[in-house]
């Protein structure tokens, strides 16, 4: 058993209860107990149990990046200015441009630093989904890995040509009914697999309507991009005469297994639809930023759409982006309140539970919950004073400020070191 005490809990439980001087104890992959340091001291032998101490640290659920590229680390620091997103950017490279052992190792990369930043479930899509489930293992990060299935040829989008590409649609599908069948799906595993249709515009009706029968057999979450790009709805009004949303619905994919991606350019009819059908909104609040715009999270929460954060590409940084989705919220609220910082912390724990279907078992500290810990290190000079624990972090915290990870009730990062299983 592991006993980590002195510290302070934000437990994100019903009661959003923050506890101070507080000890919490891992056994196995899972929480055991949580109390007062004195209760859980006297309560556990000092032999039984690997006391440490977490004085002047805040003990958070295991932060969830609910989309992410984790091979695409391969584009960072140059995509960003080319285009809206790399897969319909031209001259950079795309994800089977890789080799496998490429992809093994730019995801590694990838999932590496967003561990190292507290990402402790990551949701993955791309290419290559079984070698780079295979970093995932490696890292002891919880991954759900989808393939990024699409007949539109992506070398072809950079200059806004639709090519389809049928043997290529079915090729991808294989792939990703490969990673269902040799990951699986039950959860109690640290490395499953989900179903990952790229986006309305660049997977035909056939395509998506395939995507849809294997959810009776399989009956995963799907994680998709929509409403990315101007040009995505403008191909698929041309094409299908729809929306991308009614476009997904006609296909029979508009349900609460659907993580949604982007939706920057939504009209409020296709958000009020979204939450009638319980689709959960996946925020990208740094990506869209960088490509001036971002998505009304406000006023699609206001509707009752479950919204939760991906980092997508870049330094896959969960903190700053917490911090992107308060500061491009209030800008586009024009408030200075609104998003508050509570309200961003749901959206990358139980808020994302629920998008990926573990809220039972992940997204806040409670006994019983598997042990996914994210511990910062409050005793810098740039959180002092703390009186608003949540405040402090979202405000002002550094991705570096994560000192030790746990994930399934092991250590994977330890004083900012990651540690790896493999
Ligand atoms: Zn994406």
């Amino acid at each position: 058993m592991i006993g980590l005490y002195d510290g302070m809990l934000v437990t994100m439980n019903e009661q959003r209860e923050i506890l101070k001087n507080s000890a919490l104890i891992i056994e196995n992959n899972r929480i055991l107990d949580i109390g007062t340091t004195g209760a859980m001291r006297s309560k556990y032998s000092e032999d039984a149990v690997e006391w440490i101490s977490c004085k002047g640290r805040v003990l958070f659920p295991g932060f969830i990046n609910s989309h992410i590229h984790t091979s695409q680390s391969i584009v960072r620091g140059v995509a960003e200015d080319m285009g809206r997103a790399p897969s319909y950017t031209s001259s950079v490279p795309q994800g089977d441009d890789l080799s496998d052992e490429e992809s093994y190792i730019f995801s590694l990369l990838g999932a590496a630093g967003a561990m190292r930043f507290g990402s402790t479930f990551i949701s993955d899509n791309y290419a290559h989904g079984m070698v780079n489930s295979k970093a995932f293992k490696t890292l002891g990060i919880r991954a759900v890995v989808s393939e990024r299935v699409h007949d539109m040829d992506f070398h072809g989008l950079g200059r806004k040509e639709y090519r389809k590409d049928e043997a290529l649609g079915e090729e991808l599908l294989n792939k990703n009914i490969e990673l269902l069948e040799t990951l699986g799906t039950d959860r109690n595993n640290l490395v499953t697999a989900c179903l990952g249709p790229h986006a309305p515009d660049t997977c035909s009706k056939e395509l998506l309507l395939k995507i849809r029968e294997l959810t009776d057999k399989y009956p995963v979450p799907i994680t998709t991009h929509l409403a990315q790009s101007q040009m995505e709805l403008d191909y698929v009004k041309a094409v299908y005469n729809r929306s991308s949303v009614e476009y997904l619905d006609e296909c029979g994919l508009l349900n609460d297994k659907l993580l949604a991606a982007h939706g920057v350019f939504l009209k409020d009819e296709d958000m009020k639809h979204l939450a009638d059908k319980g689709v959960h909104l996946i925020h990208i609040p740094e990506g869209n930023a960088k490509a001036g715009a971002i998505a009304a999270v406000g006023k699609m929460s206001a509707m009752g759409i479950n919204v939760a954060i991906g980092t997508d590409n870049g330094a896959a940084n969960i903190i700053e982006n917490m911090r992107m989705a308060l500061v491009s919220g209030r800008i586009y609220n024009h408030s200075i309140t609104e998003p508050n910082p509570e309200k961003i912390l749901e959206m990358v724990t139980i808020n994302a539970a629920k998008a990926l279907g573990m809220e039972k078992e992940i997204g806040s500290l409670e006994i019983g919950k598997k042990a996914d810990i994210v511990i910062v290190n409050y005793n810098q000079f740039h959180l002092t004073p703390c009186t608003n624990v949540i405040g402090n972090l979202v405000h002002l915290a550094l991705g570096n400020d994560v000192e030790t990870v746990y994930i399934d009730g092991k250590r994977t990062v330890e004083n900012g070191h990651v540690l790896g299983t493999g």
